[in-house]
């Protein structure tokens, strides 16, 4: 039997703006990053007891801004409410991971962007998809606007990347058929290493794919061209822009490869089990730290993380400071030492060989499955329905 669930889903297209809707983008860029900036100024104010924000309405009247007249106030809502939502998680103290407060944005450097919601996208009468002041957008790919309805679009953000290209992201909802599945095994247990990029209890390794240390040379190459350039000249542009698109290709492919690994998984498997990493403190080491950025354990969680939420897997991640590569799976035995170079060891309790990464995958599933029985206990006795 099939349950249909509905998700929230956001699909990133390329468009190609034409002459004048580049130029209504840019003055909205440009003011938004002003309002922005503005908002961040009076936050960051430690002589002001009280801050008090300015309304759109109002800002626009103070003499010398005129220039915000210029751009549709719906993107300009928007900015204020991601500058209240980024204080609000500044604030909130049960978040995990911190965030920092609110940084001014620089023209060049920030990322450019504007976001439509509510009457900033309409559908005309023929049952197209416009944005106000920018109107119909071209886009490519595989999603075409127009065969979405309206009310399932939540919002779209347009930006610019640094190879100067425009993209459409769009938010919308999508129902998703979750069927039921016979499995011969439903639990997995993963270790994330830098050897391999992926460990599963099954004895199934997947290999680093080093996408940045392929184009390391290139890399290096463009960087030392670009620094023998005058900044701001015509030829520095045209190699920073270079080494924007390089480095953009970096991140495609690796998360194409992600998304391929998470497909996986989901399809196969109903509990999954990581460690929770520390990636912030391990990137601190100098000599790995190349290797670890390169490797975005974080942003395969991630992504692994909500396409659990979507077909209803679990994904538990077990405690940090559990020792999944020194205890021996087997027998529970832990060993005081085990440095990174050694890849095989045996238990001197029960003399099983192990390998380093299987057994540390295995120790991650049992341990895993025991703290989610602990977990539903607890919610049992407390009267928690688990279904
Ligand atoms: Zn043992």
């Amino acid at each position: 039997m099939a349950i249909t669930k509905t998700v929230l889903k956001r699909t990133n297209l390329r468009f190609y703006p034409t002459k004048s809707q580049e130029l209504v983008l840019s003055q909205s860029f440009g003011n938004s990053r002003f309002i922005w900036n503005y908002y961040t100024s009076i936050f960051l104010n430690k002589d002001l007891t009280t801050k008090i924000y300015p309304s759109i309405k109002e800002l626009k009247e103070i003499h010398g801004f005129d220039f915000l007249k210029l751009s549709s106030s719906c993107c300009q809502q928007q900015t204020i409410r991601h500058f209240q939502q980024t204080i609000k998680q500044f604030f909130n103290k049960k978040r995990k991971s911190k965030i920092g407060k609110p940084k001014f944005k620089k023209k060049g450097v920030s990322k450019e962007s504007v976001s439509f919601s509510g009457s900033g996208i309409y559908e005309t009468k023929s049952g197209e998809i416009r944005l106000l002041s920018l109107g119909k957008l071209k886009l490519r790919g595989e999603i075409d606007l127009n065969s979405l309805n309206r009310n399932k679009i939540k919002n779209i953000t347009i930006s610019k990347d640094k190879c100067n290209h425009y993209y459409a992201s769009i938010c919308y909802e999508v129902e998703i058929e979750i069927t039921e599945r016979d499995l011969k095994e439903k639990s997995v247990g993963l270790d994330l290493g830098l050897t391999h990029f992926l460990i599963d209890s099954q004895c199934k390794k997947i290999d680093n794919p080093h996408f940045l240390k392929q184009e390391l040379e290139k890399l290096k190459y463009l960087d030392r061209c670009l620094s023998r350039k005058k900044n701001g000249s015509n030829s520095y542009k045209k190699c920073k822009l270079k080494r924007a698109k390089l480095f953009k290709s970096i991140t495609n492919k690796r998360n194409y490869f992600f998304h391929c690994v998470s497909k996986n998984l989901i399809e196969n498997f109903d509990f999954i089990y990581i460690e929770d990493l520390s990636v912030k403190n391990m990137v601190k080491n100098r000599k790995l730290s190349r290797a670890i950025s390169d490797v975005s354990w974080s942003k395969f969680v991630s992504i692994l993380s909500y396409k659990c939420d979507w077909y209803s897997v679990s994904l538990h991640k077990i405690n940090r400071y559990f020792a999944s590569s020194k205890t021996c799976n087997l027998c529970g035995y832990q060993i005081d030492k085990l440095s990174l170079d050694i890849r095989e060891w045996v238990c001197p309790d029960c003399g099983e060989v192990h390998d380093r990464d299987i057994n540390a995958a295995q120790n991650i599933l049992k341990r895993g499955e025991f703290e989610l029985t602990q977990i539903q206990n607890k919610k049992l006795s407390k009267g928690i329905d688990l279904t």
